[in-house]
């Protein structure tokens, strides 16, 4: 039965709890508020990135909230002009001061960045920190087969997540499946599909939110974790960060899971991954 506490295994002795709380797009100002909503209302994994400019609040209200440590999951990500000029061990380093953590739940590279051809190098350099503990897993993000293919062929350990693009209208299916097929676990970025189409609107969404009297975010998110997806809904709004955790009192039918999996166009909102460089 799924919870609020599921955790999905990663690496040998860590495990994710499957549903996190994101924080794209919220500006400093308000992270601290944010995260510590977050955080009083149950959530237990946070995801940032340097990119995001808000790591130094988060780690504020990691601090603010009493929570000790071991029992809150830490995600964030390598920046991509870090990660293009090869600085990889000082952005890495950085991050950890401003998230004011001696270590890392995971680490991520935020994007392939293929055309500049460094992605394996910086596999090598994350396996380091990995080996000495300061990333307790490592991952990727944004990655393709193809990207995904070389690292497990260059390189020695397998990446823990693969954080991807990943709701509805986009659900991933060959790279879900390459990924079960090699152990690497499938985290959904933009699992409400960032407000960009009408998700909420779609028929076998409202239907099903008002066969178990849900929202339909509610719905959305009960359909990746009955995916197996990871999933780390973003909000500023305490109310709808409550909303989004509660979703553990009703399940979706095979028939309802089945018309949502019908939803999907293969269409992507956010960037391709080929073309961020
Ligand atoms: P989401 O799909 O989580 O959508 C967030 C949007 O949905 C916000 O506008 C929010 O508005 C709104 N929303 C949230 N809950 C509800 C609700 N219950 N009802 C109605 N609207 C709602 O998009 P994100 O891009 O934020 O993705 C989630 C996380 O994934 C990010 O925060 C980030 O951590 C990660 N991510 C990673 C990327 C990567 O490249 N690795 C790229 C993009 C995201 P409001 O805040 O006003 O409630």
């Amino acid at each position: 039965m799924l919870t609020t506490s599921t955790t999905i295994p990663l690496l040998p002795g860590t495990a994710i709890p499957q549903i996190g709380f994101g924080v794209f797009l919220v500006d400093p100002e308000d992270t601290q508020r944010v995260v510590e909503d977050a955080l009083a209302v149950g959530y237990r994994h946070i995801d940032t990135a340097t990119g995001y400019n808000n790591e130094k609040e988060v780690g504020a209200a990691l601090r603010a909230s009493g929570i000790p440590r071991e029992e809150i999951f830490v995600t964030t990500k390598l920046r991509n002009d870090h990660h293009k000029a090869g600085d990889v061990e000082g952005a890495f380093e950085r991050s950890l001061e401003a998230l004011g953590l001696d270590a890392l739940d995971l680490y991520l590279i935020h994007w392939p960045m293929p055309a500049n051809d460094r992605y394996v190098d910086t596999w090598k350099t994350f396996e380091t920190f990995h080996a000495d503990g300061r990333a307790k897993a490592i991952g990727v993000s944004n990655f393709q087969i193809p990207h995904l293919e070389r690292l497990l062929a260059e390189t020695e350990v397998v990446p823990a997540v693969n954080q991807v693009e990943l709701h509805p209208i986009f659900q991933q299916r060959e790279l879900r499946a390459f990924q079960d097929g090699h152990g690497i676990k499938t985290e959904s970025w933009g699992p409400l599909g960032q407000g960009k189409y009408d998700l909420f609107g779609m028929v076998p969404v409202q239907a099903a939110a008002a066969a178990h009297d849900a929202t339909p975010a509610q719905v959305v998110l009960r359909w990746h974790l009955q995916t197996g997806n990871i999933v780390i809904p973003k909000s500023n709004r305490r109310e709808r960060m409550a909303e989004n955790l509660d979703v553990f009192s009703f399940e979706l039918s095979d028939d309802e899971m089945r018309a949502i999996d019908d939803l999907d166009e293969n269409r992507r909102v956010g960037g391709h991954p080929d073309e961020i460089n």
